[in-house]
């Protein structure tokens, strides 16, 4: 390898191109990796065909770019990930807060050292992941966060003109020059400081406190933002809108695959320090069914969505649920069960927001309504064709049985023996031949839940499951509000069915 360059006398001698923008370098780099075929954005799931094609053209057009979508889309993960477009390292004059390139130099104390020391000014390279800089706007954000102030104090011992950049406190946005500047909810930014922002964009010079600074400033602006808050009107000034050359919607991923794989990927559920763990697929399923199902569920406020970090969060609480039932009871391994997802609730309820009507039903029913329905989609969808009779006729001639949120496998297992039918039921959950003793428990456990959710058996709150209760026909009259209601609970019973 060849010595490295240190000086400004090296970097003009055999540097090369390192004297572009940082468009022109990210654009450079994605060509390169088009051409190798690369993978661009490893880790972002279910975006191949929809955001990517049009995150690389808004790259390969040299735009700012917003993200618009809802919260959980992957919007902050995908800005991140432009960081790997930057080269490795870029020079810089040393101490620079602005990150000033040696060959162009934008403040004056910088110009003033190139022309001092010349081709023995020393140079520093400056790793690309401390090249992207993000904020969160808020509507407490100021001028001076954003693009600096000038210090007064600083101007008066030095004998400055205050409008000499050397008096200058940078922000957030010249200390981000020759990188990558992210401002995530970007209409939460008040209306000056989106002037302020424009204005460098247009520019290169903005004022502070009436003084004009000119700072030709070299980034790359991203922003994110809700697409309902950015199309609102006023939220944005006009100009800026202007300057921003892509709009790219994000979206919840469209299949339970492609949300099985995000989940697969993000959730904590590898913990091999304690007991291993094995998730049954149905289980994966249902995490990822309530997710889907609330959003589309009219309960729940779709302007702010529903994050993938609902089934995320879930899974990691599933799994530990069934982690602590397993050290309770002694086993060595662990295997969630579909019921497990009812000790998830603390991950659920605070992951959406709810309408009016759900407020009346509350969160927390909001979301036992959401597991149920969950399991029953799945289950419908796994037995379709499976003949469960023989097991609900069972629990018709009057057979019950109670499993407790810690009941052992073994306990659950031979709790089930009884039943006619239900061990066989269980195997079309996919065990596999000789599966261990919690994956058959798992499994009974999703047949029952299954049935209850088809509301062909009962089950009270002590999980005491049951014949179903016979329910009042009623003709086909379906206007009526409560019609539609998809699982009254029991408990929640009306009065006046009695
Ligand atoms: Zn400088």
């Amino acid at each position: 390898m060849a010595v490295p360059i240190q000086t400004l006398g090296d970097l003009r001698t055999r540097g090369g191109a390192h004297t572009r923008t940082v468009k022109d370098e990210i654009r450079h780099n994605l060509v390169r990796k088009l051409q190798a075929r690369e993978p661009l954005f490893p880790g972002i799931i279910g975006y191949d065909e929809t955001v990517i094609p049009q995150l690389v053209n808004a790259v390969l057009s040299r735009h700012n770019f917003i993200l618009l979508g809802l919260r959980g889309q992957a919007k902050s993960r995908i800005l991140r990930a432009l960081v790997e477009l930057l080269d490795d390292a870029i020079p810089v004059v040393p101490g620079c807060e602005i990150h000033d390139d040696p060959l162009a130099p934008l403040c004056s104390a910088c110009r003033a050292r190139v022309a001092r020391e010349g081709d023995h000014l020393p140079i520093a390279w400056l790793p690309r992941e401390a090249r992207y800089v993000e904020k969160l706007a808020t509507p407490d954000v100021t001028i001076a966060d954003m693009l600096g102030d000038i210090d007064p104090i600083k101007a008066a011992q030095a004998g400055l003109n205050l409008a000499d950049e050397l008096t200058m406190h940078y922000g957030l946005l010249p200390r981000a020059n020759r990188g990558i500047f992210a401002i995530n909810e970007l209409p939460d930014l008040a209306g000056k400081i989106q002037v302020g922002l424009f204005n460098i964009l247009q520019e290169g010079d903005v004022q502070i406190k009436g003084y004009p600074i000119r700072l030709r400033l070299d980034v790359l602006l991203v922003f994110t933002a809700n697409p309902e808050d950015y199309t609102a009107r006023g939220k944005i000034i006009t100009p800026l809108k202007d300057r921003i050359g892509s709009e790219i919607r994000t979206h919840y991923p469209v299949t339970r695959n492609n949300a099985m794989a995000i989940t697969a990927q993000e959730a904590w559920t590898d913990r091999q320090a304690t007991l291993e763990n094995e998730i049954p697929t149905y289980v994966r399923e249902v995490v990822e069914e309530i997710g889907f199902q609330a959003r589309t569920e009219r309960k729940i406020d779709k302007r702010s969505g529903v994050s993938q970090r609902l089934p995320i969060t879930t899974l990691e609480l599933v799994v530990s649920n069934a982690e602590r039932r397993a050290l309770l009871n002694g086993e060595s391994m662990v295997v969630p069960r579909v019921t497990d997802l009812y000790a998830a609730l603390p991950s659920i309820t605070g992951k959406f927001e709810l309408e009016y009507e759900g407020e009346l039903r509350g969160a927390e029913q909001v979301a036992r309504d959401l597991i149920r329905s969950a399991i029953g989609s799945v289950f419908t969808g796994m037995f379709d064709g499976t003949e469960t009779r023989t097991v609900v006729e069972w629990f018709d001639l009057g057979g019950s049985l109670t499993l407790s949120d810690s009941a052992s496998a073994e306990e659950v297992i031979a709790q089930a023996r009884c039943v006619q039918g239900l061990r066989e039921l269980a195997e079309h959950a996919g065990l596999a031949p000789g599966a261990s003793a919690p994956a058959v428990a798992s499994a009974i456990d999703f047949v029952l839940e299954g049935l209850y959710a088809q509301r062909k058996i009962s089950r009270s709150d002590d999980r005491r499951y049951a014949a179903a209760e016979a329910t009042p026909r009623r003709p086909a009259r379906r206007e009526e509000p409560q019609a539609d209601e998809p699982f009254p609970m029991p408990g929640a019973k009306k009065k006046y069915y009695n």
